[in-house]
Parts: structure tokens; C-alpha cells; sequence
């Protein structure tokens, strides 16, 4: 999207050049895409749940269970410390809206996971994004005047 605005921003950009650019075909495919964004269901106010797929592993299998539920939103889990390290960076590196955070009392210590409100904040801005975005190509970009031919 930044790259197309920036296109029609160089008024002198004809339709030839636009084309030849595959810029046309890039926009085509950015309308289908945020087409089906803004045709998503929104969520559920009290819908929490996460869809993510971890590594397979034992750990991983916690975490899907527990991101996947609609109504748990805490889990407190005691994990040693190579466990607390996995998850710890399954969830930054994915950039789930999961607060992580280790409670250091008892052994093994214990993990606290939270989904934190930018579930819902994050999916929110990424639509009006989208309206805003498909506004824009849908009027500005096919309404751009024809090259000199
Ligand atoms: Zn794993």
C-alpha cells in the first residue's frame, strides 16, 4: 500500500508505466486482500481465543490449548526454566498479544500467561486500516488519469 500511494503521488506516472511496473496487478491483489479483511466476522466481544500452532512440541501443545480457549484468559503454569525460556519466546516471536510474566516462588517457579486486550484492539485497527485503505484504491488509484498514449 505505501508504494502505491507513493506511486499516485507521482502525477506524472502513466497507466503504460504503471502496468509495466506490475504496480496495476499489485494493486488488484491488495483489493482482494482487503476485501476479505474487512469481510472477516469481528470477533465476539468475549471471544478470546488465539489461533496459533507452535513447534510440535510438548509445550507447544499447552500453549495452542490454552491461546485456542474463548474464555480462559490467565493460565498459571509452573515450569522450569528452559520450559519458561520456550514459551517466553514462542509467544515474542509470533507477537502474540500474551503478557508473560514469571511469579519466582515455589520450585519450579511458575508462569503466568495473560492475553492482554490488544486481541482485540490489534484486529480493530487492522480493519479500519483496511476500510480505509480499500477507500482509497477504489477511488484515488482506479481514478488516476490515463498516460499520453
Ligand atoms: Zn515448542
Amino acid at each position: 500500500m505505501p508504494m502505491l500511494r507513493r506511486a499516485a503521488q507521482a502525477q506524472a506516472l502513466p497507466t503504460d508505466t504503471r502496468r509495466a511496473a506490475g504496480l496495476d496487478t499489485v494493486a488488484r491483489d491488495c483489493t482482494g486482500r482487503l476485501r476479505a479483511i474487512v469481510a472477516r466476522q469481528l470477533r465476539a466481544a468475549d471471544d478470546w481465543s488465539i489461533a496459533w500452532i507452535g513447534c510440535g512440541c510438548d509445550l507447544c501443545a499447552t500453549l495452542e490449548t490454552f491461546l485456542a480457549s474463548r474464555s480462559r484468559r490467565v493460565l498459571e503454569w509452573p515450569l522450569a526454566k528452559d520450559g519458561r525460556r520456550h514459551v517466553h519466546t514462542r509467544i515474542d516471536s509470533a507477537g502474540l498479544p500474551v503478557l508473560h510474566q514469571t511469579r519466582r516462588q515455589g520450585r519450579p517457579y511458575t508462569l503466568v500467561l495473560t492475553k492482554t486486550e490488544q486481541l482485540f484492539t490489534r484486529e480493530q485497527t487492522a480493519r479500519r486500516q483496511a476500510e480505509a485503505d480499500l477507500t482509497w484504491l477504489t477511488s484515488t488509484w482506479n481514478t488516476l488519469p490515463a498516460g499520453p498514449r
